[in-house]
């Protein structure tokens, strides 16, 4: 009896052990439309590993990546501040090469990436060829390296220990032509300062963890800021070509900032009306207009305007939810059937500093 019961325990541990080999990992599909003739890449340019001041090794970025349902991240490792040099050597070209097998086999483009700095002022630069070449350079000398090696330029997280300005050295970088973008996003913070600065300046809008330790629970709810780019190719030279045209948006959290005709492409491919034809009856003066979200984003709807017959209230569309919006008619409401038109502004959709996206809603109204 007692021999059976060990042996029973045994195949208890064995068949534990087995099941735990072949455990599959779950990936967060994490939809987010596709834009008419363009990809949707969900990104993070900016992160560390033990290469430089962060806690982990490469490819365990390239996991969370998979998990958290990432189509592109850049390990930008500093050139000049490497505090773990005596226990791992500073070749800044190793990180990528370490994780560049689990991104092929996992999907996960690898963007080749490096932090430059002076201070407080860091840049990121992506598509380089030789991350070491910018050991030991200031930083307007590194950013005329990165020109030769053809990278993509932007200024970190630009609010990181005094309030974000366009301080003179930055001014002189960037009348140089050698800043192409900035974090208007960075870890959990938002800098409303540099906003204005896209316009004007013609800069790439980006929004990155520039995570140190792991992704979790640096992130407890798997949700880090993110680089939106919305590509021709889903590869290294559609995300190169994207940024370089300014096609990208910032999401953080509720929150999504970019150009007011990108932001319209994401409401139409994630939201549809499911009661586009609303028949009312006498007896019947409200009704629910249905909205569902297929999108990972949320859609917070203030209505602007709507015919004086009609009225509607707002409504806080979650993440790959739905919601019903009330519709009242008024008794001066035209007879039969007319078309009708809500207006919202969509709050958490920022095209510009004061400046949220509008959307329209159209309805067919039956009012016998
Ligand atoms: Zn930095
Ligand atoms: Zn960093």
């Amino acid at each position: 009896m007692i021999h059976f019961k060990r042996c029973f325990i045994l195949i208890t541990i064995l068949s534990c052990l087995l099941a735990q080999g072949v455990s599959a990992q779950q990936r967060d599909p994490l939809p987010v439309p596709d834009l008419p003739g363009l990809r949707t890449l969900k990104c993070d340019f900016h992160m560390h590993t033990v290469f430089s001041d962060g806690d982990v090794w490469p490819v365990t970025r390239v996991q969370e990546a998979w998990r958290e349902g990432l189509d592109a991240i850049s390990i930008t490792d500093h050139a000049g501040y490497n505090p773990h040099k005596d226990d791992v050597r500073p070749d800044l070209t190793r990180p990528h090469a370490i994780a560049a097998a689990l991104a092929a086999q996992l999907g996960i483009i690898l963007v080749p990436g490096v932090e430059v700095m002076k201070g407080d002022t860091h840049f990121n630069i992506l598509f380089v060829k030789d991350q070491n070449a910018f050991f030991g350079l200031d930083l307007p000398d590194a950013l005329r390296e990165a020109r030769k090696q053809g990278g993509f330029t932007f200024w970190n997280h630009p609010g990181w220990k005094q309030p974000a300005d366009w301080f003179p050295d930055v001014a002189a970088i960037y009348d140089q032509k050698l800043m192409d973008g900035v974090e208007l996003v960075n870890g959990h913070t938002y800098y409303p300062q540099a906003f204005p600065w896209i316009e004007a300046r013609k800069l790439t809008i980006l929004a990155n963890s520039d995570v140190h330790s792991p992704t979790y629970p640096s992130y407890t709810d798997r949700r880090r800021p993110l680089t939106l780019v919305f590509a021709r190719t889903a590869d290294l030279e559609g995300i190169r070509e994207a940024l370089i045209a300014r096609r990208t948006a910032a999401w953080m959290g509720g929150e999504v900032w970019g150009a007011e005709e990108l932001l319209r492409g994401l409401w139409q491919g994630s939201v549809a009306v499911e009661t586009p034809r609303l028949t009312f009856s006498p007896s019947q003066r409200q009704l629910s207009l249905r909205l569902v979200n297929r999108a990972a984003l949320p859609f917070q709807l203030r209505l602007r305007e709507a015919p004086k017959w009609l009225s509607a209230g707002g409504a806080d569309i979650k993440p790959e939810g739905a919601a019903a919006v009330t519709v009242r008619l008024a008794k001066e409401a035209p007879q039969g059937e007319s078309t009708a038109e809500l207006q919202y502004e969509v709050t958490n959709f920022h095209a510009a500093p004061g400046q949220n996206l509008v959307v329209r809603v159209p309805l067919r109204i039956v009012n016998p």
